[in-house]
């Protein structure tokens, strides 16, 4: 049995996977499989209205907030949120990889100001006791650094629009919406596959739009004027958004984003315990700043020498993906929303194992 600890794209659930198997043979008993159809048909736009009832309905999103799936990636949204937005300047905190390709995207369009970095100690922690400036056109966060493992657990406040990166966290614990202005990131951590980018949006912020943009990059053109074009200016990416779907209704099933948060906690302080108790890792994180999602871990000062052992001991055991980013080293665990605690229990059962044979 193999452990799926890969970073994203990754794990996802086999009912979500099964069901789009069965959508590429026969689509809402169309006879015709859903990579075949137009997204104009009636089954597809009613299920483009489901995906976005089950978003709002797991997340608590207001009305006055659009929910877009958009193509591109977190990627795209980095240079497309600053040239809606960014006008003079914009508020970024440093946090790690992710935040700064969306820091050298916002420069095209205006002066970015980063208020904080944890650059320092190679993004082992996430600062505080910052100052976001009043005069910000927003401020930037990623809430998740799925590279060094650390998170921002809690909605901050900000006295200027909030945009958060939730790329690798989001569905992870309920969020209080109303603090933030956007929220946005790729599908492929944690709610579906690649291919589908998410975008929540509070509807007033598209009135500080000052740019003349092309239609495409224009948040406005995705809203559209009725529901129904709703993320359909052009044609959808149908089969990813039809996986997280699926993937949304499993996580209502288990309960909503409630019961994935104690699910989660659980994980994670099982893995973590173990880093913490077991004499041959240590964790790369700060405690406090300790991600959920993904575990970062290296080898003890005195056992250095045994990474690459620990990495075949653990491969021979089915453990995969859980090669540490090059950035940190070592070993990352993404232990996300999909990842059952049974794969959690057996890496940790290989983390004691490979003691054995040395303490
Ligand atoms: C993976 C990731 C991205 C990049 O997403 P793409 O969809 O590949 O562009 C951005 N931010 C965070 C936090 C990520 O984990």
């Amino acid at each position: 049995m193999k452990h799926n600890f890969n970073a994203g794209p990754c794990v996802l659930p086999k009912p979500a996977i099964e069901a789009a198997i069965d959508a590429i043979r026969n689509f809402d008993n169309t006879g015709i499989g859903i990579l075949e159809i137009s997204h104009r048909t009636p089954g597809w736009e009613r299920t483009m209205g489901e995906v976005e009832q089950l978003w709002r309905e797991l997340l608590n999103i207001p009305e006055n907030y659009a929910v877009l799936f958009l193509g591109g990636g977190a990627s795209t949204q980095f240079y497309t949120l600053a040239a809606n937005f960014l006008n003079k300047k914009a508020a970024y905190l440093d946090t790690g990889s992710w935040s700064k390709k969306a820091i050298k995207e916002a420069k095209l369009y205006g002066d970015v100001e980063v208020v904080a970095s944890s650059g320092d100690k190679n993004y082992s922690y996430i600062p505080k006791g910052y100052k976001i400036p009043t005069d910000a056109d927003y401020f930037h966060i990623t809430s998740n650094n799925t590279i060094y493992g650390t998170e921002i657990k809690e909605d901050i406040d900000s006295p200027v629009n909030l945009i958060a990166d939730m790329s690798s966290d989001i569905m992870s614990r309920p969020i209080d919406i109303k603090k933030y202005a956007m929220i946005y990131g790729g599908a492929q951590k944690n709610v579906g596959p690649a291919g589908v980018t998410f975008v929540i949006i509070r509807k007033d912020l598209l009135e500080t739009v000052q740019r003349t943009l092309p239609s495409m990059m224009n948040y406005q053109t995705h809203i559209g004027s009725a529901p129904k074009n709703r993320s359909m200016f052009n044609t959808p990416p149908v089969l990813p958004i039809y996986v997280m779907y699926q993937t949304l209704l499993h996580v209502k099933k288990q309960g909503g984003v409630e019961a994935m948060n104690k699910i989660n906690k659980q994980k994670a302080e099982l893995l973590y315990s173990e880093i913490d108790r077991n004499k041959m890792f240590v964790g790369t994180a700060e405690k406090e700043s300790r991600s959920i999602m993904n575990v970062c871990f290296v080898m003890a000062e005195e056992h250095k020498d045994k990474e690459a052992e620990f990495m075949e001991f653990a491969t021979k055991a089915g453990m995969v993906g859980i090669k540490g980013h090059r950035s940190v080293g070592g070993f990352r665990a993404s232990i996300y929303n999909a990842c059952p605690l049974e794969s959690v229990q057996a890496l940790v059962n290989c983390m004691k194992e490979f003691e054995k044979q040395y303490v």
